[in-house]
């Protein structure tokens, strides 16, 4: 992969804001694109397949990982999620600068793949504001909340893998720190 685009990889536990942060720089950079994944997980109220994620069956995915079509992929609070290799390769050689909002275990995947792309991990300001804010979102049951609190804790102990770390305490004021780092590398 050699094409003049730059990838951006966004990680940080659910519910710490990554969604909404991403909102707002992709509205203010449509020079960025952001990678759509496909999913095993079911759709929340309002997400739109081809939109938010590919949703498809565990079957459909567990083939796309035996034809070696994504470019990393993970399981992540009993769910499967992945990144199509074609597409990110494709946008790249196109010059396109890519962001992929992924958990960790793929992120690392694609920093050993391609050593040039740019880990930024999402910090929450505290545990409690994380638990607050992903309950406040309202879209989870209490297993899923407590599953993905667990994961919250992994996922910030591979924080250190990262290039850069944002804590979206001020929403304002962790956009400008995150398109700041960006900026750095397209401009
Ligand atoms: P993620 O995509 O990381 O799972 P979301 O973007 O869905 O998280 O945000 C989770 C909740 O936290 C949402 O209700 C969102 O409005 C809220 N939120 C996001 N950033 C902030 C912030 N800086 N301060 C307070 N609430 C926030
Ligand atoms: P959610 O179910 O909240 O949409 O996503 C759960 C987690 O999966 C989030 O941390 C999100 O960043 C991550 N994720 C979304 N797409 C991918 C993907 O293609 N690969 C990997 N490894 N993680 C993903």
């Amino acid at each position: 992969m050699n094409g003049a685009g730059k990838l951006f990889v966004i990680s940080g536990s659910s519910g710490v804001g990554k969604g909404t942060l991403l909102k707002e720089l992709l509205l203010q950079h449509p020079e960025l694109e952001l990678s759509i994944s496909a999913t095993t997980r079911k759709p929340r109220p309002g997400e739109v397949d081809g939109v938010n994620y590919f949703f498809v069956s565990k079957d459909e995915f567990m083939q796309s990982v035996e034809n070696k079509e994504f470019l990393e992929w993970a399981e992540f609070n009993g769910n499967c999620y992945g990144t199509k290799q074609a597409w990110v390769e494709k946008q790249l050689n196109k010059g396109k600068n890519l962001i992929l909002e992924i958990e960790t275990k793929g992120a690392l995947q694609i920093k050993q793949k391609m050593p040039e792309s740019i880990l930024i991990f999402i910090l929450p300001p505290s545990i409690e504001e994380l638990e607050h804010r992903l309950r406040g979102r309202n879209t989870e049951d209490e297993e899923t909340i407590q599953g993905r609190l667990h994961e919250a804790f992994r996922e910030i102990e591979c924080s250190k893998y990262y290039d850069y770390k944002v804590v979206n305490d001020d929403l304002y004021k962790a956009l400008k720190e995150l398109e700041q780092i960006i900026n750095g590398f397209i401009h």
